[in-house]
């Protein structure tokens, strides 16, 4: 990133600060409506990279039971990262919650988040989603997989992510950039599983075989299959969901044609990645953090990212939603997330040298 545009991100987050921190966007308590008083002016600061309605919905149920607002400061994960790094001890921000586990991994390794210890959380949230020292925890699952046209494929065509570099495969993929984070943990998870010889000659065949050079983000991946442009999107999965449920007939109309394949169900399993929060080293508002983290990976709050954002939940005593079960049960690949943030920058490294723009 150019220093130019970092000290420009950090003037705008100040002024959001200080906007939010006077109160001017945060939740707000009316006289007649005063939240319990031993959490009257409690709050807890969230920096988030997740971009979807359901979270703010989830931070006003928080806010309604507990009385603590949420200030919230959404921006890139590594915009918010070199933020925190920069503000040091006296950032605002208590929980930092992102998209993605390399991310996670990132803020972990630059020493900004804080072990912490909730009987809670560690109960709602499995081990091999959570960092082993919980400095983070996932708050949703998300598959990535292969989705094709009904009316042009059969899912019989498919097998497993390898296969897709076979010469049948020319011509017909779409996929996203490999500046994107699902990208990087999706190579970085193969380098974990087969070595990094092997995820670099995938990575190359699937080069060979785009349709396009990668443009767009995953929705964009999807309409390109139903627009002919290729004919297999590696996409995650809820934004099947979203366009399905979309106030976009025509994202509704693409979501109808389209059929989800879960590869790899014989040998590695599919690919997936969670969406995760962590406490930061800088927090002011730790006990806050902490609860709203409880609060995120408990059944009510997982009923709501399954439903609304068709995530699958961590927390095991929840079920997914209907359209995601009518996409059948599968195999997760059976690694330790924390692997796909280690290998995130060997993973950028392969995207490089085999020119996977
Ligand atoms: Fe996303």
């Amino acid at each position: 990133m150019k220093k130019r545009s970092v000290t420009a991100i950090l003037v705008t987050g100040l002024i959001m600060v200080s906007t939010i921190l006077t109160g001017c966007t945060g939740n707000k308590t009316t006289a007649n409506q005063q939240p319990p008083a031993s959490t009257q002016n409690q709050v807890v600061n969230v920096f988030t990279e997740r971009h979807y309605e359901t979270d703010k919905q989830l931070f006003e149920v928080f806010t309604k039971e507990t009385g603590i607002k949420v200030n919230v400061i959404e921006g890139k994960a590594d915009e918010l990262i070199e933020r925190m790094a920069t503000e040091g001890i006296d950032s605002q921000a208590d929980l930092f919650i992102t998209a993605d586990v390399g991310r996670l991994h990132r803020a972990k390794e630059k020493g900004l988040l804080q072990s912490t210890s909730s009987d809670i959380i560690v109960k709602n949230v499995p081990e091999n989603l959570r960092d082993k020292d919980n400095q983070w925890y996932g708050l949703t699952v998300r598959a990535r997989v292969l989705v094709y046209d009904k009316n042009k494929v059969t899912p019989a065509q498919f097998s497993t992510y390898e296969d897709l570099v076979q010469p049948k495969w020319k011509g017909k993929i779409v996929v996203r950039s490999s500046s994107n984070i699902y990208n990087q943990s999706l190579l970085a998870s193969f380098i974990a599983i087969n070595g990094e010889e092997q995820a670099k000659a995938w990575a190359q065949g699937i080069v060979d075989n785009m349709a396009r050079a990668p443009k767009g983000n995953d929705r964009d991946q999807a309409k390109a299959v139903v627009a002919g442009e290729g004919e297999v999107a590696i996409m995650n999965t809820y934004y099947l969901g979203q366009m399905a449920s979309s106030a976009d007939p025509e994202e509704v109309k693409v979501a109808e044609k389209l059929g989800v394949f879960f590869p790899n169900q014989d040998t590695t399993g599919t690919h997936i990645n969670v969406s995760g929060a962590g406490v930061t080293k800088a927090s002011k508002n730790k006990e806050n953090a902490i609860k709203l983290v409880e609060f995120l990976t408990s059944v009510k709050a997982q009923k709501e990212y399954a439903s609304a954002n068709y995530e699958y939940p961590v927390n095991e005593a929840v079920e997914a939603s209907d359209l995601i079960k009518s996409w059948g049960e599968f195999k997760p690949q059976n690694i330790n997330l924390t692997l796909l943030g280690e290998n995130n920058k060997k993973a950028v490294e392969i995207f490089d040298q085999v020119g996977w723009k």
